[in-house]
């Protein structure tokens, strides 16, 4: 499961996050909608301490971080509890397909080589790109290339995976294939965060729906209950610009 409550963090003055509380179910998808802006993405960035949030208590899994004391170690192993992907993939450009994804497993020193390669191998098959497993990043189109980063995200076999914006940068002709991958993956019990603007594929998707603005969470609920049914004025003026 993950906790977070009281979570807080500014960039110089501006207040960014301001006391974001939710919970997630292990098993869980809960996509974020929100204005660009809103602070989705620093939430996340957040959640795996690639930015260092200021205040506030985050629970996932069996590791529990009180941000305002917590040390290095807890740190590190916070950050092994999600995965991470980026809307731009953020992939090893000078390594393959498959170095992208053994890379990570062999670094950390928690596998072999010949046990990296069969996880990444594996994976490659699952989000059906096997076939470009000997290929460079530069080779493959953007769809491909963000299933190379979902395949990375779950090499790790995290407690949850944080998916932000994962297709907003691809040609739409890519974006169906990539959506579809990561429903696949949601049908499997994976715990997942998903920021995204598809909304068509958020009411597909969501177990729950979180809507942000202004570094606030607004309003939450399942899928009919914010798409057809938003209580709050601020949803619905977002929500007008997307149906
Ligand atoms: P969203 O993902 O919802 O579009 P972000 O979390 O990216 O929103 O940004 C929220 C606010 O925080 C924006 O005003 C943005 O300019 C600001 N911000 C984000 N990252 C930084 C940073 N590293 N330094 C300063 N300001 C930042
Ligand atoms: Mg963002």
């Amino acid at each position: 499961m993950i906790k977070v409550s009281g979570l807080k963090k500014a960039f110089k003055n501006t207040e960014v996050l301001k006391d974001i509380n939710f919970e997630v179910k292990d098993g869980e998808t809960v996509v974020i909608i929100g204005p660009s802006g809103s602070g989705k993405s620093t939430l996340l960035r957040c959640l795996n301490y690639l930015e260092k949030p200021d205040a506030g208590l985050i629970d996932i899994g069996d590791v529990s971080a009180n941000t305002e004391r917590v040390k290095k170690p807890t740190i590190n192993k916070l950050r092994m509890q999600t995965s991470m992907v980026f809307q731009h993939y953020n992939l090893f450009k000078n390594k393959t397909v498959l170095g992208n994804i053994t890379y990570p497993l062999t670094a950390s020193k928690k596998f072999k080589k010949e046990e990296a390669v069969e996880i990444g191998e594996k994976l490659l098959g699952q989000v059906g790109i096997l076939d470009k497993s000997k290929q460079y990043p530069v080779a493959l189109s953007g769809g491909q290339q963000q299933r190379v980063g979902i395949a990375r995200a779950l090499a790790a076999d995290p407690h949850a995976i944080l998916f932000d914006e994962p297709t907003s940068s691809l040609d739409p002709e890519w974006v169906g294939e990539v959506l579809k991958v990561i429903s696949d993956i949601s049908k499997k019990e994976k715990t997942m965060i998903i920021v995204t603007h598809e909304m068509d594929f958020a009411k597909e998707i969501a177990d729950r729906v979180i809507f942000m603005a202004d570094g606030h969470i607004v309003e939450e609920g399942t899928p009919e209950e914010i798409f057809d049914n938003p209580e709050n004025e601020r949803t619905r003026k977002f929500l007008r610009k997307y149906t």
